[in-house]
């Protein structure tokens, strides 16, 4: 059987994998494109689809910011409309203490391009008067917003294919191994890959093809939970979710033009990764419907209409495994984003190409390595 061959390989079609590809075609280098079923099946296709920066570890906002300036401006880059709705976003909270975390979150140099305004007592009551009693202040992203992440992989794969990148849905992945200067890519139907780099974007599978080159990561898996309402008339523009300690009060929602008001939040369900199954835990969506009650009372009698969750890859400090391999050349990562890829997304993709193509890039990365496993490893073996 003859092997195919380019540039790179990608091993994963979500949205991390699709805008690499579409970003890599641009800079020149040729790219194979390989997914196990359908291009943005999993996570990239069924998330909550916030495009929020604000609440994000400080060191993922040049990251964020250069994801943001890349969702601005989507429909002219990739030909396609994601419905990125820049809506603002709020951040509230029920108790006072946490208006102060709200507020130095805020005033830190790192969160500057995101203008966050908090509100509370009264300039809060007359803003956002539809909130509840209990909610004490918030903080407002006037720039973050939301898209239909049903669009938005298969989005990013049309824009490649249309730039010649070659995708191969259908297509997983068995065995990744270097041989010489070259990655040998193996499917489970016997088709061979060859190329000089490999970059892994498997997403909640990720550290199954990173095992295979001797970097294991404590990589785990849970299923967010979300539910939809039927449409009412469209008055909640603003993205709005809750900052707690608390885990059953975790709760967000934004309304889409049509009426429908999307939930997520509560407890997460454990997917079942052999059959590629993440389901819903009916308690979940109860505590759903209580949290939106205190949350937004004008909300009280909607009815659900579909409940559904996603297979999401967490890992310890929640960030994600992105960059270049610590053992392996020409090898590089970007998976298990720990339930908030789905905004990083365009700016991953730009990322991860410039540095697949140039060997380096612009935007601090360094937290992301992998090679912080290894050395955790190293560190709890010395003690
Ligand atoms: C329910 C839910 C709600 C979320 N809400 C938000 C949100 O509101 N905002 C936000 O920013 N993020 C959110 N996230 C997180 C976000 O969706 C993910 O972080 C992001 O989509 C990850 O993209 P990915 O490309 O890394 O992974 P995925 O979309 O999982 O794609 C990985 C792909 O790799 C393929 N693959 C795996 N193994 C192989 C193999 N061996 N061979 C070939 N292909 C393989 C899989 O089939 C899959 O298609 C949410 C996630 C979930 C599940």
């Amino acid at each position: 059987m003859s092997v195919q061959k380019a540039d790179v390989v990608i091993v994963g079609g979500g949205v991390m994998g699709s805008a690499t590809a579409f970003f890599l075609r641009r800079r020149g280098q040729t790219v194979i494109l390989l997914e196990r079923d359908q291009i943005g099946q999993y996570a990239s296709g069924v998330n909550f689809g916030n495009v929020r920066r604000q609440g994000r570890f400080l060191g993922q906002l040049a990251l964020a910011n250069r994801s943001w300036a890349l969702w601005k401006r989507l429909p002219e880059l990739i030909g396609d409309d994601l419905e990125f709705i820049p809506s603002g976003h709020m951040r509230v909270c029920y108790c006072d203490d946490e208006i102060a975390e709200l507020e130095a979150y805020a005033a830190a140099p790192e969160a500057e391009q995101l203008d966050l305004k908090i509100y509370r007592g009264a300039e809060l009551r007359q803003r956002f008067g539809f909130l509840g009693p209990n909610v004490k202040g918030g903080s407002y992203a006037p720039h973050d917003g939301h898209a239909n992440p049903r669009l938005a992989a298969p989005a990013f794969a049309r824009a490649a294919l249309r730039l010649g990148a070659q995708i191969e849905e259908r297509t997983e992945v068995a065995e990744v191994g270097k041989i010489g200067a070259d990655f040998q890519i193996t499917t489970t139907d016997g088709r061979q890959f060859q190329a000089a780099q490999l970059l892994i974007t498997a997403g909640a599978w990720g550290q199954k093809l990173s095992a295979q080159f001797g970097e294991p990561v404590p990589l785990d898996t849970h299923g967010p939970q979300m539910a939809v309402t039927e449409p009412v008339p469209y008055a909640l523009p603003t993205v709005i979710g809750v900052y707690t300690k608390i885990p059953e009060e975790v709760i967000y929602f934004r309304q889409i033009p049509r009426g429908n008001i999307v939930i997520g939040g509560g407890y997460r369900s454990k997917p079942d990764m052999l059959n590629r199954r993440a389901y819903v835990e009916p308690r979940s969506i109860l505590n759903q419907i209580s949290q939106m009650r205190r949350l937004l009372p004008g909300v009280g009698n909607l009815n659900i209409i579909r409940v559904w969750s996603g297979i999401e890859g967490y890992l310890p400090d929640s960030l994600p495994v992105m960059g270049a391999s610590g053992t392996v050349d020409g090898l590089y990562y970007a998976f298990g984003f720990c339930g908030h890829g789905f905004q990083l997304g365009p700016g991953v993709g730009d990322v991860m190409a410039e540095l697949l193509a140039t060997g380096s890039t612009s935007t601090p990365i360094a937290p992301f390595s992998i090679t912080r496993f290894a050395l955790a490893a190293q560190r709890s073996q010395a003690s």
